[in-house]
């Protein structure tokens, strides 16, 4: 009999879930982490009296009502609804593509104009049947004043590439919609934990053991004779010691600075959108949880090669990195003792309401 059930690599949501739930079925748990902190990518940290997103803005969005109660039923969440800006060359759009951005882009005033312009648009490019990348996505979906404002510096910015190498769901992720509605998200619930999602992840983890600053590949063999499983939610390549090649991600640079004012920007986030620009977005920390505290804390957002010194951020799911991804799937299925899960094992471009749904798949599958 080993001293835990289970060895959890990552005090990501995927980990602090899983360890929540096997934890009320009677398992010992052991979590660890690389990271001097609980929480994972979601980790908030109170500076200045403000809950900031170290690592980049997050809200809080799902359709699925059970996921809604799980995360409510740890911590409440406010009412924030995300409404990005974007900054063009000094003039203002609201996000997601809606009647406010097209009035703004053409000065349309109904649906059936906006529809019009739009569908005069796209014309162009009513040849493209198939897509194949996020420029023919974005073309074909909204045309070329979108495309060229909106689209193209922002996710080339992001991605470090053409548009015309990137895979096209992603733009997908983007509504577009004919009704002055600025909500960013298409579900039905969304919302910031009041007081940050540290104390969501802290009351996910009470009870469990947690030893942070262990990086479960320098002591792997000792960590593994501690528990009679894995659960495993780092980065699937790694694992494997990158046998079967390196997998790319985008990494990301955080200029952080607090400033002598109530209210730098007036909205959480605004995205800026020219490429000329270096980072992608500013975050206003404060406008999450609709703070009044005198002064203010923001975050430039910068796009950044990924290496071994940067954090793995978001997996680059195109047909290359994919492809090297399955070899390592393949191999891990053969892995009984080892769960793989979350962002970095499963390479995916989760959200945190799919982490969750995912982790409590896996516990319900598991125990
Ligand atoms: P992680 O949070 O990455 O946790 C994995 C943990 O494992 C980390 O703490 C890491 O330190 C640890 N670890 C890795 N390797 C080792 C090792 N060898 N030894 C020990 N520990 C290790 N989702 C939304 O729903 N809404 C948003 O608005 C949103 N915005 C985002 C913005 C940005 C910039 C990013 C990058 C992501 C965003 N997401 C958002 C996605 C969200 O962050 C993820 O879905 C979620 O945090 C993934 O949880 P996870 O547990 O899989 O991974
Ligand atoms: N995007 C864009 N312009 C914007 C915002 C987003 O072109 O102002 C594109 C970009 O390619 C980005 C994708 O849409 O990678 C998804 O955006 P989202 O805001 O969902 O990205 P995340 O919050 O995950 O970084």
């Amino acid at each position: 009999m080993k001293e835990y059930d289970y060895l959890i690599v990552g005090a990501g949501l995927f980990g602090s879930v899983f360890a929540h739930e096997a934890k009320k079925k009677g398992k010992k748990c052991l979590i660890i982490d690389k990271r001097n902190h609980i929480a994972g990518n979601v980790y908030t940290e109170t500076i200045e009296g403000i809950n900031v997103h170290k690592y980049g803005a997050h809200i809080f969005h799902t359709s699925n009502k059970e996921i809604w109660d799980y995360v409510n039923s740890f911590v409440e969440f406010n009412r924030f609804t995300n409404s990005p800006i974007a900054n063009y060359k000094g003039k203002l759009y609201n996000l997601p593509f809606n009647m406010n951005t097209f009035h703004q882009l053409w000065g349309v005033i109904t649906p059936e104009e906006a529809m019009a312009k739009i569908e005069e648009q796209r014309s162009e490019y009513a040849h493209i049947t198939e897509p194949k990348n996020l420029e023919e996505q974005a073309l074909v979906l909204g045309g070329k004043d979108i495309y060229e404002k909106l689209i193209k510096g922002y996710t080339e910015k992001q991605w470090g590439r053409p548009a015309t190498e990137i895979p096209s769901f992603i733009i997908r992720r983007l509504p577009f919609r004919f009704t002055y509605d600025n909500n960013y998200f298409k579900d039905i619930y969304q919302g910031i934990p009041i007081g940050g999602y540290t104390k969501l992840v802290e009351k996910l983890v009470e009870g469990v053991e947690i030893r942070l600053n262990i990086n479960y590949f320098e002591n792997k063999e000792e960590l593994d004779a501690l528990a009679e499983k894995v659960v495993y939610t780092g980065k699937i390549d790694e694992f494997f010691n990158f046998e079967f090649g390196e997998l790319d991600y985008r990494s990301l640079h955080f200029e952080n600075e607090i400033i002598d004012t109530p209210n730098y920007q007036g909205n959480a986030v605004i995205n800026y959108t020219d490429k000329d620009v270096p980072y992608t977005r500013i975050i206003e920390h404060k406008h999450f949880e609709f703070g009044t505290q005198e002064k203010t804390y923001v975050t430039k957002e910068y796009p950044h090669e990924f290496s071994k010194d940067n954090e793995s951020y978001y997996p680059i799911n195109d047909d290359k990195n994919q492809e090297i991804f399955e070899k390592y799937q393949a191999k891990s299925a053969q892995y009984n003792n080892v769960i793989f899960g979350g962002r970095l094992a499963e390479y995916k471009y989760y959200d945190m309401h799919q982490v969750i749904e995912k982790a409590l798949e896996t516990v319900a599958k598991e125990l």
